[in-house]
């Protein structure tokens, strides 16, 4: 098992999508209604993925852990989606897209995927179109576009500060026309433990009813695992408070390799840590960085006296102010990769200047476009002498007409008007790049298990551009799942239904069943979280933002010693018969005490700084990541054997063919 071909279709790059869906095996219509497919995950790329594949007509049935297909994490997506559409008429195109993401994630993506998301990237914004998704809109009817970073155009499309609310209420509602036809069976408050191996293929799932305890058997022809990402290993996210790892990680123990687990998105801008209480941490859209200006103050006194209390940031004088990122990257200033200003952020708190009391956090500023969009304002309006007053007024309508939920949002959790006060702003773990690997088709190294979005690897190499995860999770799910699945069904056709009655379900059950009571049985003394919360600080602390050597091998030893104690001192209340949150709870932490190991084996492993991997011994002269195209140019795909510790790496080259390799700069 676990063979690693890409499966790359040959031709050159902007025809290889449509060969490859010339060529590959499809299933009749009347054959569809004979196969059954599972999709683990309701979010945007499983609730996409399972509602077309019901409309082609396979019987689908849907897993995920909320009370309904909406409450998925996706709905927390705040500032848009990217597509290649070019309505600025500012020069983009399917190549620039792919480029861009290419280049943001600093060359370690592979070619022909990158393409073909960029390549159907317009048809998703269609497609969302025709389902309703009311996206802004400019004047004259045109879908408005805004920049995210690490591009020279407008190409994100959005629905205030909530499109992903708006986008998973499309795919929601293209879900409910399917189980109103019967056609996807929707279980909600189910988790799924296990994936079930017939023959060595993926024939169906384990999953545990959140509400009564029930254990249950499904089968299906094949298995998609659309389960979202894994950033929760570091307790404090800006993730969803369920997510977690243990459908893909299950998965990998069942086979599947695991690539480039250390690839984590650390978003620059979210509002700072405020004490040891929190479980949480909120986002603040990188649409922000469209219009609010990152500085810190350029002496220290400053702001040592900011954090005391002695000065205001709006008493500081411009020229004391230091506005880092547009002084470090002029060409692509505020907007630079999330990489590069999270980076930046911290180099200017490391150096003493941060603004808060912890010293952690950096300003976002509106000051400037306030009086800039209500100066523009006053003018069309006629009021050409306009005093400072009424053009302050006109602006901060125009910042809220924009961004007044997210303002509001801070409004309510700082306690401060960031119309009148900049932002504070820091960077927080946001997404988590490395997934299950997956071929051309996404399909795993499981024969019959696929996987989609967040949960796969498969776009955004070691580092993710903005407004890029909507933009995939959707094209897995609309335009490339239901193509490439049905290559694999069409020698399915005359299996017939996959029954639960075999020793690999019994097998599979029994083993999914011991594990939980035996959480059930230690009776130990540490809550789960007390065990989350020291693993979050062990992977922020030596597998965060900046990683070295001697802190890996040091995260390795501790994570495995905790793990150990984890499981002779964790205390999980309650039965396993019933609704039981801390037990549900405390398989997602097991699992993140497991993949917590090898993301920081994956990060001792790769000798180079990428993207968001940045190992402080590589490092240019100015403290940009230094790639090692030489003897890194690699996706790393691990397989479990047993321990993380023996986990086996293979390596899978990238070859980049219609790029040149160059060193990325934003400046
Ligand atoms: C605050 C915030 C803002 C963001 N803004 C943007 C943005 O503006 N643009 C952008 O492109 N991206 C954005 N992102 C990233 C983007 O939202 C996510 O990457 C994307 O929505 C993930 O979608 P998904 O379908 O892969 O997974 P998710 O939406 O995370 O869905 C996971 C699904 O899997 C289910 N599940 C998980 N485990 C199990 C299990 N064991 N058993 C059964 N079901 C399970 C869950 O119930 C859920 O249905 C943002 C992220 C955050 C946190």
């Amino acid at each position: 098992m676990g063979k690693l071909d890409s499966k790359i279709p040959s031709g050159p790059l902007a025809e290889k999508w449509t060969k490859h869906k010339n060529e590959i095996d499809l299933v009749n219509p009347a054959n569809k209604r004979n196969i059954d497919v599972i999709v683990v995950g309701t979010g945007l790329a499983g609730g996409s993925a399972a509602a077309s594949m019901a409309e082609l007509g396979y019987n689908v049935k849907t897993f995920c852990y909320q009370d309904s297909p909406r409450r998925a994490h996706s709905i927390a997506a705040q500032g848009g989606i990217n597509a290649s559409k070019n309505y600025q008429g500012d020069g983009d195109s399917d190549y620039r897209l792919f480029y861009d993401t290419i280049k943001g994630g600093d060359y370690r993506s592979r070619e022909a995927n990158v393409y073909r998301l960029a390549e159907v990237s317009s048809n998703i914004i269609d497609q969302c179109v025709a389902q309703g998704v009311p996206f802004a809109r400019e004047y004259g009817g045109l879908l408005d576009n805004r920049s995210f970073g690490g591009v020279l155009v407008s190409r994100t499309f959005y629905a205030k500060g909530q499109t992903g609310q708006q986008l998973l209420l499309g795919a929601y509602g293209a879900m409910n026309r399917q189980i109103n036809r019967g056609k996807i069976k929707s279980y909600t408050r189910h988790e799924m433990l296990d994936l079930v191996l017939v023959d060595g293929k993926a024939r169906g799932i384990i999953a545990r009813d959140l509400v009564t305890g029930e254990i249950e058997r499904h089968s299906a022809h094949a298995v998609v695992i659309a389960t979202g990402g894994y950033g929760n290993l570091f307790f404090l996210s800006t993730y969803c408070m369920g997510a977690n790892v243990m459908a893909a990680w299950r998965t990998h123990k069942k086979g599947a390799f695991f690539a480039n687990p250390c690839f984590t998105q650390i978003h620059p801008t979210c509002i700072p840590v405020s004490g040891d209480h929190q479980s949480k941490l909120t986002l603040m859209s990188e649409s922000l960085r469209n219009d609010g200006r990152i500085w810190v103050p350029k002496k220290l006194e400053d702001a040592k006296a900011i954090r005391e209390g002695r000065l205001k940031p709006t008493e500081l004088a411009e020229e004391d102010r230091d506005y880092y990122l547009e002084r470090r990257y002029p060409a692509f200033g505020n907007l630079v990769p999330r990489d590069v200003a999270s980076r930046a952020a911290k180099e200017r708190c490391d150096a003493g200047y941060g603004v808060n009391k912890t010293g952690e956090a950096v300003y976002l500023d509106f000051a400037a476009a306030i009086e800039r969009y209500g100066t523009e304002k006053a003018y069309t309006m006629g009021l050409k002498d306009a005093d400072k007053a009424t053009v302050r007024k006109l602006g901060e309508e125009i910042v809220e007409a924009k961004y007044g939920n997210l303002f509001q949002m801070y409004e309510k959790i700082v306690d401060e008007n960031p119309y009148k006060t900049p932002m504070m702003i820091y960077p927080a773990v946001h997404y988590t790049m490395g997934g299950l690997w997956v071929d051309y088709n996404l399909m795993t190294t499981i024969p019959g298990c696929y996987s989609a979005g967040e949960a796969n690897f498969s776009d955004h190499g070691a580092n993710r551009l903005g407004a890029s995860a909507l933009m995939q999770g959707l094209a897995d799910g609309y335009f490339v799942l239901p193509y490439t699945i049905g290559d694999y069904l069409a020698d399915d056709i005359r299996t017939g239904p996959i029954s639960t009655d075999s020793p690999e379900f019994d097998e599979a059950e029994k083993t999914v069943t011991e594990k939980l009571n035996k959480l059930l049985s230690i009776k130990g003394e540490n809550s789960v979280d007390y065990y989350h919360k020291k693993l979050g600080k062990i992977m922020w602390n030596k597998c965060g933002m900046s990683r070295n050597e001697e802190g890996l091998k040091e995260a390795i030893k501790e994570i495995a010693e905790l793990r150990e104690d984890f499981w002779k001192n964790v205390r999980v209340p309650g039965e396993a018969n019933a609704k039981n949150q801390e037990l549900e709870k405390a398989g997602r932490v097991a699992d993140f005490l497991e993949i917590g190991e090898l993301f920081a084996m994956d990060a001792l492993d790769r000798e180079e700084s990428c993207g968001g991997h940045f190992r402080e011994e590589y490092q240019t002269p100015e403290g940009e990541a230094l790639r090692d195209d030489e003897n890194y140019r690699y996706v790393s795909a691990w397989e479990f054997k047993g321990e993380p510790k023996d986990s086996k790496l293979h390596k899978e080259e990238l070859e980049f063919e219609n790029v040149e390799l160059k060193t990325r700069s934003y400046k």
